[in-house]
């Protein structure tokens, strides 16, 4: 297999910074698309592996290039990819290949499959060694992993949709949040924000708990209907019993149950934030009404036709006039994939 070099940023150790350097790439093979970078999210899981921080799940291999919120532009195809041609915007996401033939895959929840490959630090089956993520000024990946962007989408704001956005949206499309319900999100960062903007956009009536006050000024402009100090025992007693969903997006060690006990009969908690420490569930506060409490691990490939990065509807969302409106139904429609 012919190779050529490219440029990236990559870190030696766990110490290490990250620093300039040249990769090798493989050049397209007939189901390959190239793309020119043009923008890459950074991603809170990009620092952790570069630390090695998440050692006993997934230790990290040195050199790493992270990097898995990439929008480019498409160089070249290969002679069988028929989705994309040079010039076309493109994405690529936290996975470059899986089998392609489990359940998972054929489902669409590729992110699930056992033999899932991750857009940086995974086995690189093509030329050895690990794959190399989109700190770099090009990436080569199998077209079934790229995503359309739609030309009218900032590309910058585009990137971090290709991690934060779908781990959040594709909880609330799972769990089936629409118009009037009421959902919580707790932890305002990274993930939080791209929720409230999701929540709200859906229809839903969204309430972020935080343990900062200061964040409520930023909750309340992002699209939040109200703010909860999570501290504050009397907030917290009044939304008791009556949440639909809750996202959790916390990665600090933090009272679960707390924010079970504000779910209502078959409401659903589902976990995106990654707490170092095992989290103890009461077992009365899932059994008296019947909630359920879940994770939730980024989103599958969209099917094509259904859907390009998330559904045309999600570009509509990155107009700020539409994250603010209750324009919303439209997004479950238009995106009915398994995401
Ligand atoms: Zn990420
Ligand atoms: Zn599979």
């Amino acid at each position: 297999m012919t190779t050529y070099n490219a440029k990236a940023y990559s870190a030696a150790g766990a110490t290490s910074p990250l620093a300039s350097t040249k990769i090798k790439r493989r050049d397209p093979t007939d189901r390959d698309v190239q793309i020119e970078i043009l923008f890459c999210g950074i991603c809170h899981s990009d620092l952790h592996s570069v630390r090695n921080e998440w050692s006993e799940f997934m230790a990290t291999n040195y050199p790493i290039v992270p990097g898995h919120e990439i929008v480019g532009r498409v160089t070249k195809a290969g002679s069988a990819a028929t989705k994309f041609k040079p010039g076309d915007l493109a994405a690529v996401g936290c996975m470059v290949d899986s089998d392609g033939t489990c359940r998972q895959c054929r489902a669409g929840l590729e992110q699930f499959c056992p033999n899932m490959i991750l857009t940086f630090n995974s086995p690189d089956k093509h030329l050895g060694g690990v794959t190399y993520g989109g700190y770099s000024e090009s990436i080569v990946v199998q077209e079934h992993f790229v995503l359309r962007v739609p030309s009218n989408l900032h590309l910058a704001a585009a990137a971090p949709l290709l991690c934060a956005g779908i781990t959040t949206y594709s909880p609330m499309h799972h769990w089936g949040v629409t118009n009037g319900k009421k959902v919580g999100v707790v932890g305002l960062g990274g993930l939080g924000h791209m929720a409230v903007k999701f929540a709200r956009a859906l229809g839903a009536h969204v309430v972020v708990f935080t343990t900062s006050p200061g964040k409520k000024d930023d909750a309340l402009r992002l699209g939040a209907d109200e703010v909860v100090v999570s501290r504050n025992a009397d907030e917290m007693k009044k939304h008791a019993g009556s949440s639909d969903f809750i996202l959790d997006a916390v990665s600090a060690d933090h009272d679960i149950n707390a924010y079970i006990n504000l779910l209502g009969v078959d409401g659903n908690l589902t976990l995106v934030g990654v707490p170092a420490k095992p989290l103890g569930v009461g077992a009365f506060n899932l059994i008296a009404r019947r909630r359920s409490f879940s994770g939730s691990a980024i989103g599958g490939t969209p099917k094509p036709r259904r859907c390009s990065i998330f559904a045309a509807s999600i570009t509509s969302l990155l107009t700020s006039r539409l994250f603010r409106s209750r324009r919303s139904t439209k997004l479950t429609k238009d995106c009915s994939n398994p995401m």
